[in-house]
């Protein structure tokens, strides 16, 4: 049975990994099938099939784009896009700088909290250019502020905390247009992270499919077998492709490690039923 993992990041947005040690980590942990999926990015997806070509492994164009769906942000992932793409590629234009925009905002409300030059240090910490508030995060564990990642958020970075920049991103009609238009396919990512009403949800995910929306992350790194229950219902009722992923970030959080995932529910159509256009090299998983 083939090792997919279709959800992780690199230094080319928050990742701690170069694409190429990135994939080097993938083929040693037994995944067959990788995806990239940078915050809003494809920059590190040429250095990843380069490696992916030494490895054997086979490496989809990816990405996870911010979304803005009814005031709160909702990550749709991108497979198999094609990189060259005008929409797709000027949108993303417009989601770095309004990055790089709230990157500022959020340096300069952590030196207002007394944390002084977070921004030029953030910047060091992976992409100079595509910061996330994960790379804020890591300044703050650096210089003991807090204890873990999770503290930074909680304490610091996340909606009504000191350093939270309220941001439009992307509308999700917007987003899968783009994914689509590139020839991917687009896909929910982590449902259970939203904090949504199952109301919600579901208004989320109607509004999803009828934008042409095609695909539910239902296993990922850090969720239990009740959790991949839910989420497979859902993407039976909406007729949703099913994805895994790991979202895998760094080293030493073995809950996200790549390609330690748990399978797809049998009774779903997987994501990848159809042949990806975007994998090299190109091996054969028909055989389960
Ligand atoms: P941004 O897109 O800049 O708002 O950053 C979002 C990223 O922060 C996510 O992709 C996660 O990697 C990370 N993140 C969000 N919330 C948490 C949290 N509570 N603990 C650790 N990392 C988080
Ligand atoms: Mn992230
Ligand atoms: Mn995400
Ligand atoms: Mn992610």
């Amino acid at each position: 049975m083939t090792i997919y993992d279709l959800h992780c990041h690199s230094t080319a947005s928050d990742g701690m990994l170069t694409p190429t040690a990135l994939v080097a980590r993938a083929a040693k942990n037994g995944v067959e099938v990788l995806a990239l999926t940078d915050h809003d990015s494809l920059a590190g997806l040429a250095e990843a099939r380069q490696a992916a070509a030494e490895h054997g492994l086979s490496l989809v164009n990816g990405l996870e784009i911010s979304v803005t769906w009814r005031e709160r942000t909702v990550h749709i992932i991108g497979l198999d896009v094609a990189l060259d793409h005008p929409a797709l590629n000027e949108g993303l234009q417009k989601l770095q700088q309004q990055r790089q925009a709230r990157a500022e905002e959020i340096g300069d409300k952590l030196a207002r909290t007394g944390f002084s030059d977070a921004l030029e240090e953030a910047r060091r910490y992976g992409s100079d250019t595509n910061v996330t508030r994960t790379h804020f995060a890591r300044v703050l564990l650096a210089r003991g502020a807090v204890a873990t990642m999770q503290d930074a958020f909680n304490r610091y970075l996340k909606r009504g905390k000191p350093a939270y920049v309220k941001t439009s991103w992307v509308e999700l009609a917007q987003a899968v247009a783009w994914i689509n238009g590139a020839g991917g396919r687009a896909v929910i990512a982590h449902p259970s992270r939203y904090d949504l009403t199952a109301t919600k949800l579901r208004e989320l995910l109607g509004e999803f499919v009828s934008n042409g929306g095609r695909g539910l992350e239902v296993v990922y790194g850090g969720i239990d077998a009740n959790v991949v229950g839910n989420n497979a219902a859902y993407a039976k009722a909406f007729k949703l492709e099913a994805s895994v992923g790991s979202d895998f970030h760094e080293p030493n959080t073995p809950w996200r490690e790549l390609g330690r995932l748990a399978r797809v529910p049998k009774d779903l159509t997987p994501i990848w039923s159809e042949p990806w256009r975007t994998a090299t090299p190109v091996i054969n998983t028909t055989s389960i």
